[in-house]
């Protein structure tokens, strides 16, 4: 690890403060710091300043209504998966959060920075030492992929296990910056490139998350594989939101991560509705995540390993949840 670079660090205690210093060219928010922290020691960020978001209260609340539950950025991920509500209302979430790293993580990681978890390689996310020697990347510092040498584009996977969770809730996310609040589905939040992932406007962070209540009905699981039973990144992680009558799908959705640099809400479902769940059915669904999953050889395991670890894991969710 380097030594960290110089930054001064700022604790606003509302929301207006917040937008206003993180308006500031070379600005940073912070919140539990659990991937950041370690990026920096990394110097692979060297913001000029970090805007500690722990002391603005309206980000540590977690309040229900009719449409669901609204999450501040700053909630952790320990407070997520034992919330009782949260736990039978929205169980795919509260299995997201459990599943992230260990448990001292999951008590400083908060849930926007989850959602905003920097994408991951292992090409990337090394020493600066190491990564000179290596002539950098084309992420940060060089001209080429180590990973794709040919192309002009990053293929660093995005590794954050709620963001699927939430895309198969169709949740949305509240954002400030100085320009203004908007809304937007979480969906909007990601672009399919490594190195610039999150469509975040200079200066904008996200409020909070509304993450709507499924339908009577309506199941929902969330699985990861990944290397060690605990404390890894996925190499694929699988979100489900599913209804069933009489064997017969009514309602799917299935989220992925760690396959992507973006979080991936599969498209083609809709098409298997009013089918029955069989392994023909099962068939098709490996077919889809087979076919938009992109892994590539950002991890130490094989990129095919990931895809069909996936596809197996999407097989397995439907197949349980379909049961209940
Ligand atoms: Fe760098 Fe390529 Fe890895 Fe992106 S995928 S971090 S550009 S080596």
């Amino acid at each position: 690890m380097e030594t960290l670079a110089e930054f001064s660090l700022r604790r606003p205690a509302s929301v207006a403060e917040a937008t206003r210093l993180l308006a500031t060219p070379g600005a940073r928010a912070l919140a539990g710091g659990t991937d950041l922290v370690v990026n920096l020691r990394r110097g692979l960020e060297k913001p000029a300043m970090l805007v500690d978001l722990a002391g603005v209260p309206e980000l540590d609340a977690l309040s229900w209504s009719d449409a669901g539950c609204e999450i501040g950025a700053c909630v952790t991920l320990a407070r997520l998966a034992r919330d009782a509500r949260v736990r039978k209302e929205l169980p795919v979430l509260a299995q997201a959060a459990q599943s992230v790293a260990a448990p001292t993580h999951r008590s400083a990681a908060t849930l926007g920075g989850n959602l905003c978890l920097d994408t991951r390689c292992v090409y990337y996310n090394q020493s600066e030492g190491w990564r000179r020697s290596n002539g950098y990347c084309l992420k940060r510092g060089g001209e080429t992929c180590h990973v794709a040498p040919r192309g002009k584009r990053c293929h660093a996977a995005f590794s954050g296990d709620v963001a699927p969770a939430l895309l198969a809730l169709e949740a949305k996310v509240e954002l400030a910056s100085p320009a203004g609040g908007r809304k937007i589905p979480l969906a909007e939040l990601y672009r399919d490139d490594g190195a610039t992932h999150l469509a975040l406007a200079p200066g904008e962070f996200i409020l909070c998350v509304l993450a709507p209540r499924p339908a009577l009905g309506v199941h929902t699981a969330y699985r990861k594989v990944r290397q060690r039973g605990s404390i890894d990144f996925p190499l694929a992680g699988v979100a489900v939101a599913l209804a069933c009558a009489h064997g017969r799908l009514e309602e799917l959705r299935i989220a992925l991560t760690g396959t992507n640099p973006r979080p991936l809400l599969l498209s083609g479902t809709e098409e298997l509705l009013g089918k029955q769940v069989d392994e023909s059915l099962l068939a098709r669904i490996a077919k889809l995540v087979q076919k938009q999953t992109s892994p590539v050889r950002t991890t130490l395991v094989q990129a095919n390993y990931r895809r069909q670890v996936a596809a197996v894991t999407a097989q397995r969710l439907v197949k349980e949840l379909s049961a209940l």
